[in-house]
């Protein structure tokens, strides 16, 4: 494993200059960072946020922007690290349900009433939820850009920045689509779709938008599909992918009368996982660990899951020091497991609704394959 900074002169004897030995530093703000921050400091463990992103006082202002939608039961997730009620702050137009296709599909229902999923400013849910965690007393690095990873003899000991280097017993890499550490230790990338665009924007609506407004809109097409978050009165949030490399970026068709607000913004959501996703001293989570299209509806959620479970991770490493290769191990078959049940999910969604599946030979070979390479992968992590 190499890393593209200078790393011959890290040894014990200059460890002097790594300034601050914390026990986890967490790459990223986002919610897979969050949520990995927030665990280990629940756990008692010093833990320290380096983010790019500014400081989030004052609150972003609510403008019309692009939303995204997440279901009820990332509240409980909240709950556990610390961040409780984020998504109420950034809640902009709730759903009850799903039009897909023909179906409807609503979200559910208890004893207290009809489910509701969120269609939320992401801006003020990372705002808020960096505020949250940060009141469990960790410490937050603002408009700080990692820019290289510290090894010494193979091992993650620390992260460089422009203007000091750090170092800690673990880095957990939460840098979301700039996949800090996968690039830096050149992990491989393992696809499992062609390159997927999509993109997002904000359209005015009036009387004439003929949509169901309490719920959430999956329109498929042959090849991709538009997703609309009605955010009554006055806008409708949409994104769409297209599977044949989109390059107009045009709103989508029921929606084209009616006056776009806003910037496009544009991603490529080719379905990915960084193989292995932790190595000694260091775990991916979240989408610098392997990314799905929105219409797995669930890249917060995941997020979230996946910051929490790197962080109990590192709790069991640290507390059992024999025993990290091992719970290493267990991180990173979990992580391809869900992986690869979502990716089995989506693709049994869009045949569903007639949408143009990629064999497998356009991602990353048959099961089996991938399997018996995971497993290799999993014995060279408890090997090192
Ligand atoms: C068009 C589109 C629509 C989507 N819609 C939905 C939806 O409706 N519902 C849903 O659940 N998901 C949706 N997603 C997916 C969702 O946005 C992601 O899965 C989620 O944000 C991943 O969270 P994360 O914490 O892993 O990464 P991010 O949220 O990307 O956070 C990464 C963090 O790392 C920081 N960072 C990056 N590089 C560095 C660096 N070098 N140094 C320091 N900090 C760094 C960033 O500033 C940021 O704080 C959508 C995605 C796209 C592109």
């Amino acid at each position: 494993m190499r890393c593209d900074g200078d790393v011959s002169n890290l040894k014990i004897e200059n460890r002097k200059r790594i300034e601050n030995l914390y026990d986890v530093i967490v790459i990223g703000s986002g919610p897979a960072g969050c949520a990995a921050a927030g665990t280990c400091t629940k756990a008692g463990l010093n833990v320290l946020i380096v983010t790019d992103q500014p400081n989030p006082y004052p609150l972003p202002v609510v403008v019309p922007g692009p939303l995204e939608s997440i279901h009820p039961g990332v509240s409980s997730l909240l709950v556990k690290i610390g961040a409780e009620g984020a998504e109420f702050d950034a809640t902009l137009a709730l759903y009850s349900g799903i039009h897909a296709g023909d179906n409807y599909t609503p979200l559910g229902e208890d004893t207290k009433g009809t489910w509701q999923g969120m269609h939320i400013n992401r801006d003020i849910f990372n705002a808020r939820l960096v505020t949250l965690v940060q009141y469990l007393g960790m410490k937050v690095m603002y408009n700080v850009r990692v820019k290289d990873l510290i090894l010494e003899d193979n091992k993650v000991v620390g992260i460089k920045t422009s203007f000091l280097d750090l170092g800690a017993k673990y880095i957990i890499d939460a840098s979301g689509k700039k996949t800090i550490a996968g690039k830096m230790l050149k992990f491989k990338r393992r696809f499992y779709s062609p390159p997927l665009i999509c993109w997002t924007g904000v359209s005015k609506i009036d009387e004439t938008f003929s949509y169901d407004l309490t719920a959430a809109h999956f329109i498929p097409h042959k090849d991709g599909w538009t997703w609309l978050a009605p955010q009554p009165p006055d806008y409708c949030a949409w994104t769409m992918l297209s599977m044949k490399g989109e390059k107009s970026f045009l709103p989508p068709e029921e929606l084209k009368t009616i006056i776009t607000l806003n910037t496009i913004h544009f991603a490529n959501m080719r379905w990915r996982l960084f193989r292995p996703v932790c190595s000694e001293g260091i775990l991916l989570c979240g989408d610098a660990a392997g990314i799905l299209d929105p219409a797995a509806g669930q890249g917060i959620f995941n997020a979230l899951l996946s910051g929490i479970t790197a962080a109990n991770t590192v709790v069991k490493c640290i507390q059992e020091a024999d025993l990290a290769a091992f719970h290493l191990a267990h991180y990173d078959d979990w992580f391809v497991r869900e992986f690869e049940g979502k990716v089995e999910q989506l693709r049994l969604y869009y045949e569903e609704h007639g949408i143009t599946v990629f064999g497998r030979e356009q991602g990353a070979g048959s099961r089996d394959k991938m399997r018996e390479q995971a497993r290799s992968e999993l014995i060279e992590i408890c090997l090192f």
